[in-house]
């Protein structure tokens, strides 16, 4: 007879409406199978750490690339977690992977979660990496930066979000290629920590810019415009930086955190992109998995050189999932947002 487990999970009880607060959230129990009663092809694994992404905020308004998630389903999303028990021959127990798993203490992964999954090498130190600067965002930022920003030596590059996974190691990238980095971040300590210890040349806060604002700021701090913009955000601080380019610029679209709450597109200027000759590339990480392990092998090297810094977020235990997210979407968090169970 089929026997099952106790788990814990958190359910989306409604669509965010704006800015997600706690209570659209429910931790609560749920069932998985017991390993007597797990079906070929499936495995069951314990979930170690969840994955807080800012996408998660578009898919729970049905706005995301990725299926959307709706009131009453259990929040998705990734995590690293660790194979208990497997009846499918690319999961071994005891190994670690990143998969999607979902807002749960443990999870049956089916056979096209696992091979969905990706695994995670012994020799990744903390195995968080493969959830930040060695997984999906180090990878947008690598992607961004290797294929689509054509930054060159002594460039002027701007990046937003720059204190989090992505704009960090974007930004860390252009610094190592030599071009003259600013960052733009939300407050005093993320900036500090962007430019001590990520060395980036400068940043601006954007939420305390100085005179004339964060218009006033980027012509204080790239006095001959903005060659590269790797914009994470959208919003008002797309434009704004829009208005600042030099000829030729190049813009990497990757992130619209300032619309994810259901704010209105921002109206861009095309007489800011025609009079700067400029050129805008939208990016897809999904595009480029096959460059994973290029991007590990290159990325672990900086970080083992002492030349790329990263910053975790850590929160502990299940049920404090939907605060972190909060915080996330508040822009309160200090690097790579993460649940550790
Ligand atoms: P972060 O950890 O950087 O968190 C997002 C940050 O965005 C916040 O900490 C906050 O930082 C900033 N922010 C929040 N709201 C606003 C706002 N209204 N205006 C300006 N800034 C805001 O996230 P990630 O590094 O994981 O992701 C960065 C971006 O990249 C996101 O937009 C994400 O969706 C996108 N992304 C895109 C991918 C793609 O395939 N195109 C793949 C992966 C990520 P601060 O306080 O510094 O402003």
């Amino acid at each position: 007879m089929p026997t099952q487990m106790q788990i814990e999970q958190i359910t989306l009880v409604r669509t965010p409406q704006g800015r997600p607060v706690e209570a659209d959230f429910a931790l609560g129990p749920g069932t998985l199978p017991d390993v007597a009663a797990l079906a070929e092809g499936h495995a069951l694994v314990r979930v170690l750490a969840l994955s807080l992404d800012p996408y998660l905020r578009s898919a729970m308004a049905g706005r995301h690339l990725s299926a959307a998630i709706a009131p009453g389903e259990v929040v998705r999303g990734e995590g690293l977690v660790e194979v208990t028990a497997s009846r499918h021959p690319r999961m071994a127990p005891g190994s670690r992977w990143v998969a999607a798993c979902g807002w749960r203490s443990a999870a049956s992964l089916d056979p096209a979660a696992i091979e969905a999954a990706r695994p995670v090498a012994p020799a990744i130190d903390p195995p968080t990496l493969a959830l930040g600067v060695l997984g999906m965002p180090g990878l947008t930022a690598w992607a961004g930066f290797t294929k689509l920003a054509q930054a060159r030596a002594g460039d002027t590059f701007v990046v937003s979000a720059a204190a989090g996974p992505v704009g960090a190691t974007v930004g860390q990238l252009a610094r190592i290629a030599g071009c003259r980095v600013v960052g733009i971040a939300g407050g005093p300590d993320k900036c500090r920590w962007v430019t001590e210890v990520a060395g980036l040349d400068a940043c601006i806060d954007h939420r305390a810019p100085g005179e004339g604002g964060l218009r006033g700021a980027l012509k204080r701090v790239c006095p001959d415009g903005v060659d590269v913009y790797f914009d994470n955000v959208g919003g008002d601080v797309l434009l704004a930086v829009c208005e600042q380019l030099a000829l030729g610029a190049r813009v990497v679209l990757c992130g619209l955190i300032a619309q994810y709450n259901g704010e209105a597109p921002v109206p861009l200027n095309p007489g800011l992109i025609i009079r700067a000759r400029a050129t805008l590339r939208g990016l897809v990480v999904y595009d480029h998995w096959a460059d994973l392990p290029r991007m590990t092998a290159e990325l672990s090297g900086h970080l083992a050189a002492g030349r790329l810094h990263f910053r975790e977020d850590r929160s502990a235990g299940l049920a404090s999932a939907p605060t972190a997210f909060v915080r996330l979407m508040n822009g309160l968090n200090q690097g790579k947002a993460l649940v550790v169970l």
